[in-house]
Formats: structure tokens, sequence, C-alpha cells
């Protein structure tokens, strides 16, 4: 792998590692627990705000989940082991990683 192309994972992971915390801090509020007793508050707007809230949690599980797959991948090129299968130690295909950068495995590890 070239130092450019390196380069242009390494940018492609921070971008989206700040993405994701930045969706994260930016929904901070559909997440906040529904508030049962507001006499105010309709039956339905209650389910309605406890399914965006349910929603909203199972979002940022999901985000969580990527975001420490693309700081891992972002921690490997301190390492010098970015582009370097996990399992293996094989260099993971380029094509594979233009898919996604944060790919930890090389195809047969993958798919063991
Ligand atoms: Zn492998």
């Amino acid at each position: 792998m070239t130092p450019e192309r390196r380069d242009a994972f390494r940018a492609l992971l921070q971008a989206e590692a700040q993405d994701l915390e930045t969706a994260e801090r930016d929904t901070a509020d559909d997440r906040r627990p529904v508030e049962l007793d507001q006499q105010s508050v309709g039956r339905l707007a209650r389910m309605d705000a406890m399914q965006v809230q349910a929603m909203a949690a199972a979002q940022s599980r999901r985000r969580a989940g990527r975001l420490k797959r693309v700081k891992a991948a972002l921690a490997r090129f301190d390492e010098g082991e970015f582009g370097f299968c996990q399992g293996c130690g094989d260099e993971i295909a380029e094509k594979r990683l233009d898919l996604d950068p944060a790919i930890p495995l090389c195809v047969s590890c993958a798919s063991r």
C-alpha cells in the first residue's frame, strides 16, 4: 500500500469517527427517558415519544459499535498494523478496505 493510500484511509476513518461522535451528541435529547407522569401529554403522544426514544437508543448502540470498530482501525495505524489482517497477519486486499477501511480481517479469516 502506498503512503498516500494509507493516509487517505486514515483520513476517511478520522472523518467517520468525528461524524459518529457528532451524531451521538446531536441526538442526546431523543434518547432522554420519556416522562410518564406528564399530565399534559396524551397517551398516544407518550407512546410516540417512547418509540422515538427506543429507536434513538438502538441507533446509538449501533453507532457505538461502529465507533469502536473505527477507533480500533485508527489505533492500528499507530501500531503499524493497518491493512494487515488481525487474524492471520496477511495483507488485507485494498479493494476490501475500499469497501470499509475499518475492516479488521482478510476475506478468508472473515469467512472462517
Ligand atoms: Zn486473515
